[in-house]
């Protein structure tokens, strides 16, 4: 048996000693537990040691946990898409998410843009960004070229969804055996976050969603505001 608890309240006082080492305060960081695999009864026992905010990866399988489990437990938990996300299926996420963290292309944007007005919905969204150059990465290419001059222009095109707010950045980083050698791509995300912040000081580009199981404290010592936990939280990945 997983102890749940036990493993929350180590992510918890992990991301405190991190927002420590750095300065912050933890109120500054959300935990998502990232559901995908785990079934209903399983998200109950995380909703139970606290937890409010869930990630789901795949469409298929957020259409059917996501009603299932509001109605074993109401509406209270913030549910947040996480994964790639085909454009033809940005019609069923806006329906189901909460908080989207992979718009990866404008294309994608507009349709989740569209199926928002129509569920008469506003959904915050999150650009991700591929800051390490793998070619297996989804995301705005942010390796290469001129600092973030893509991301720019796609943030601009976002900004005239008007059912679309943009909120800030999100990354996967590479995997890696030592998490110290990813810091360098979480800093760039706040870096590239910080230049898109100060082209348009009307927005509040204030999120961050990076770090995961492997690499969550440097993460938070790089300055994220959304952890993405999955087997910190619900055990080793079942498949
Ligand atoms: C699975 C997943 C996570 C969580 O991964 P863990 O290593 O289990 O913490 C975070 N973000 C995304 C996009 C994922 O697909």
């Amino acid at each position: 048996m997983v102890d749940l608890s036990g493993n929350v309240a180590a992510v918890r006082r992990r991301i405190e000693a991190a927002c420590q080492r750095a300065g912050r305060s933890s109120d500054e960081v959300t935990i998502v537990a990232v559901s995908k695999t785990r079934s209903p009864a399983e998200i109950e026992a995380a909703y139970a040691c606290g937890l409010r905010h869930f990630g789901e990866n795949r469409v298929e399988e957020a259409e059917v946990k996501i009603p299932e489990v509001t109605r074993r437990l109401g509406d209270g938990i913030t549910w947040h898409m996480v994964g790639h996300i085909q454009s033809r299926k940005a019609g069923r996420v806006a329906q189901l998410a909460d908080v989207v963290h992979s718009v990866d292309s404008v294309k994608l944007a507009q349709r989740l843009d569209r199926a928002a007005a129509e569920a008469d919905r506003v959904i915050p969204v999150l650009l991700e960004c591929n800051v390490s150059g793998e070619a297996s990465k989804y995301g705005f290419d942010a390796a290469t070229g001129q600092a973030g001059s893509g991301l720019a222009e796609a943030a601009r095109e976002i900004l005239a969804c008007g059912h679309l707010r943009l909120r800030g950045l999100m990354t996967m980083a590479p995997i890696a055996d030592d998490p110290e050698t990813v810091r360098p791509v979480f800093a760039r995300l706040r870096a590239l976050r910080d230049a898109l912040q100060e082209g348009a000081p009307d927005l509040e580009l204030s999120e961050l969603s990076m770090g995961m199981t492997d690499d969550f404290e440097v993460a938070v010592e790089e300055g994220a505001t959304i952890v993405r936990i999955g087997r910190a939280i619900f055990g080793p990945a079942v498949y």
